[in-house]
């Protein structure tokens, strides 16, 4: 099923679901759900099992070698990949991807590389996940949320394509807001606040804002945001900190000595 009028220039996503139902879904709604109707993305869903051959329409089968649950057949998949990928001259499947909890974890550094490529495929897994053949038959790149186990990949695959729809030219109506956000310069975000400046607690205790954000000195509020985000990532993310901290980005490439002002001295 196809969703939104896809402008000449739309991020294009097909979804590979047994669940064709659940997109957009949250996506939707709010920022992705409009741009989504002014054709800034699009979006096609297509069910797996309408490509199913037996008489029973079946997707799984129990797994060789035995074990409990079941596994996605490989013929059935080969079917829905091949016809999502169009004849030649369309745009073709593109960038195709596994949700699967083995993959490469997202991040922020893929989800723009995502943005910057035109076509993006996701096969969404259930069961016990897919016949190994079709991801080597495929080339299927294999992507992950993180090191937990989703009932499915629909889910993962909605968060995906949210981080990537955030990031097209026109979906946020604060374009400067992306630059300074958590992973973006390799650290986790400062603190917001907003009125009342001071706020009473359901304890009755008084909570005030930061003076220096009533400020009104602009560089003193960054100094004092950027030594606020350096202070949070060293505390609650040490991986991202050393990585910052020797001038390198959340994935690991060298991107030029940073945060050395605040960080720990050199040995
Ligand atoms: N047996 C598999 C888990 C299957 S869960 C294992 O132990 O690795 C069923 C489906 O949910 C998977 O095929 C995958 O598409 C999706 N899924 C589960 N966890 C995920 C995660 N962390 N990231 C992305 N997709 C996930």
């Amino acid at each position: 099923m196809n969703h939104g009028a896809a402008g000449p220039l739309a991020w294009t996503v097909k979804v590979l679901t047994l669940f064709p139902e659940m997109f957009p879904g949250p996506l939707g709604h709010s920022l992705a759900g409009k741009a989504l109707e002014n054709g800034v993305w699009a979006l096609e869903s297509v069910d797996i099992r309408s490509f199913a051959r037996d008489k029973h329409r079946s997707v799984d089968d129990t797994p060789f070698g035995g074990g409990a649950g079941m596994v996605m057949r490989p013929d059935v998949l080969d079917a829905a990949l091949t016809a999502t990928a169009g004849p030649p001259g369309t745009p073709g499947r593109g960038r195709a991807i596994y949700l699967s909890p083995r993959g490469r974890v997202l991040s922020q550094e893929l989800v723009k590389e995502l943005a910057a490529t035109p076509v993006v495929t996701l096969l969404c897994g259930r069961y016990e996940g897919v016949d190994e053949r079709v991801l080597d038959a495929h080339g299927l790149e294999e992507v992950s949320l993180g090191d937990f186990v989703l009932s499915g990949g629909e889910p993962a695959a909605l968060c995906l394509i949210d981080a990537v729809v955030r990031l097209l030219p026109g979906v946020m109506g604060n374009v400067e807001t992306a630059g300074e956000e958590s992973f973006e310069r390799g650290l986790l975000e400062y603190p917001h606040y907003t009125r009342p400046a001071v706020w009473t607690d359901g304890q009755g205790v008084e909570r005030s804002v930061p003076d220096i954000l009533l400020s009104g000195h602009h560089e003193k509020v960054r100094a004092w945001r950027l030594a606020e985000a350096e202070r949070i990532t060293q505390a609650r993310r040490p991986d991202l900190w050393d990585r910052y901290a020797a001038g390198k980005t959340a994935e690991g490439q060298v991107v030029g000595k940073r945060g050395r002002r605040r960080g720990p001295k050199p040995e």
